[in-house]
């Protein structure tokens, strides 16, 4: 039915074709701007009278759209349509339910231009940011659909006299899905799609940041025919509406990405009881503080071309940015130039214009943390980039670098989730290692050497979910590096990975005697 899994290519704006595509998708959002979005339970379109309204954060004047405020009634209200969806949803064939995602990303392919408009106006992603986020929306469809049907024989039983065995994989039941705003399609859409697709039913809470993706995505499942309470949006407020869905008895699994805060926040909350059947399970992506660290024989332009794309695409508002990097004393000037005269010209504006690098931070929340955390590191280090006032109306923050930065600061202990790179001096190759393992979270790292030796210990001890080798630490691509990581970045699930669609699945052993 499938053909084999491939990654959804990428296009290259520099060429006018798809440049004019871009202007032109851009042109249809911005007539669409300032719609107003209901809540989706049991099929219903659920108007509310409290209203949140979603901004471009490059032009906050500008109203991208307005949701509805979900209220913590409406939210058991979600959860019992999908409880009540389950037992047929859990029924219809595996490769009906992977037939629904295929179409899902078919209908997301030919509107791939207009989703990534929709990420430039609402997250202020440039256009090649937003563009690899749609595109990885439709792998994650693509490549859960035919995950499922792999799945959907069980696996095999070593034979045994006068008895037939199976091992068959069941739905859990009713899925809370709690995403964030930085990959405002691809991780809402994976999270939700992976639980549907393995015959669970779910209630999606998007983030506050970045609702009218969510809204126009939870469009394309309708058109994919996925049937009324199978998918529920609950646009509205983690701390009330998120509060629900973590403490209801009817939820079965709680998938979250987020803040390493909430994440823990939700673990305690899934596992206290209340009155429920089972033990809730929690998938938890949470945050990162990633590092490269650069070797005294690397090749040092690669290096800088590498901590550059990392530390500042999509403002280093991505878990898997690069916020650390660690280089060994013996290239650490001459590596610090190099990332200097590479990130200064980087082109800052409204991405909804043409050849503009970076965009503003999410919110004037994020802008103003971000800042604090520039202020902390003047007196943690020398800012050699950066740290300038806001220019323009848009939440922008320039790319900043601190250099000669302890490891153990703030600055590079706590994650940022903006444009702030701290530089950090290693005496040895051992040193190195011992800095980028010396935070919390494990979740991407890279290692620029080319001492074999090196690269090979990196593979043992370099204590990242995600580990790169003479390449930058973002930009992974579902199911050639499958994402996750470790301590506190984590239950490492491996998203877009052969294992991922496990964490939503019971395994059953069924045994007959002949
Ligand atoms: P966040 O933790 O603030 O919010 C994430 C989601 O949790 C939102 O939908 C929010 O409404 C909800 N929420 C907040 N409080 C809640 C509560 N009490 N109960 C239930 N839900 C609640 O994170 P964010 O700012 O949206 O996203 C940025 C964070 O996400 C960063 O830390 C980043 O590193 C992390 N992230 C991790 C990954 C990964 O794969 N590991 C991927 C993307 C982002």
């Amino acid at each position: 039915m499938f053909t084999p899994f491939q990654n959804e290519p990428y296009v290259d704006f520099s060429e006018p074709g798809p440049r004019q595509k871009m202007r032109e998708a851009l042109e249809l959002v911005e007539s669409q701007l300032g719609r107003e979005y209901p809540l989706i339970i049991g099929g219903e379109r659920i108007w509310t009278d409290k209203r949140d309204t979603s901004h471009n954060p490059a032009n906050p004047a500008q109203i991208v759209g307005t949701v509805c405020r979900a209220t913590p009634e409406l939210a058991d209200r979600a959860v019992r349509a999908a409880y009540a969806a389950f037992p047929a949803w859990s029924r219809v064939p595996p490769e009906v339910r992977a037939r629904c995602l295929a179409k899902a990303a078919a209908i997301l392919r030919r509107r791939i231009y207009e989703f990534s408009a929709w990420m430039v106006y609402e997250v202020s992603k440039s256009w090649i940011e937003a563009y690899a986020d749609t595109a990885e929306a439709i792998d994650f469809l693509e490549f859960y659909a035919r995950e499922m049907v792999k799945l959907s024989g069980g696996h095999p039983t070593t034979p045994y006299a006068g008895e037939e065995n199976e091992v068959r994989y069941m739905p859990m039941g009713v899925g809370a899905i709690i995403s964030p705003w930085n990959f405002p399609l691809a991780i809402m859409a994976g999270m939700t799609c992976s639980g549907i697709v393995t015959g669970n039913t779910v209630v999606t809470k998007p983030a506050e940041q970045s609702p009218i993706l969510a809204a126009k995505f939870f469009e394309v499942l309708e058109e994919a025919s996925i049937p009324p309470g199978v998918a529920n949006l609950l646009t509205g407020y983690g701390e009330e509406v998120g509060e629900v869905l973590t403490g209801h008895p009817l939820v079965r699994f709680v998938s979250f990405t987020g803040s390493r805060e909430v994440g823990l926040h939700i673990n305690e909350r899934v596992a206290s009881h209340h009155g429920e059947k089972w033990i809730k399970r929690a998938i938890l992506e949470m945050g990162g503080k990633d590092c490269i660290v650069v070797d005294e024989d690397a090749d040092l332009e690669a290096a800088a071309e590498g901590i550059v794309a990392a530390a500042f695409g999509f403002q280093g508002q991505k878990c898997s940015a690069c916020s650390r990097v660690v280089a060994h004393r013996a290239i650490y000037d001459s590596l610090l130039d190099r990332v200097v005269s590479r990130a200064k010209p980087l082109s800052m504006g409204d991405p909804t214009r043409e050849n503009v690098a970076m965009g503003a931070v999410i919110d004037d929340v994020a802008e103003k943390k971000i800042r604090d955390y520039i202020e902390i590191g003047r007196s943690e280090g020398r800012v050699v980039l950066g740290g300038g006032p806001r220019s323009g109306e848009g939440w922008f923050v320039e790319p900043t670098i601190v250099a000669d930065v302890d490891a153990n600061a703030r600055i590079a202990q706590e994650e940022i989730f903006g444009p702030v790179l701290s530089v950090i001096r290693a005496d040895s190759f051992d040193h190195a290692l011992e800095i980028a393992n010396g935070t919390q979270y494990g979740l991407t790292g890279a290692l620029y050497s080319r001492d074999r030796m090196k690269l090979e210990r990196a593979r043992h001890e370099f204590q990242v979910g995600n580990l790169y080798l003479n390449r930058k630490c973002t930009g992974a691509f579902v199911d050639v590096q499958p994402f996750g990581g470790f301590n506190m970045s984590g239950t490492d699930s491996k998203a877009g990975g052969r294992d991922y669609l496990h964490h939503f699945l019971l395994a059953k052993s069924i045994s007959e005697r002949l």
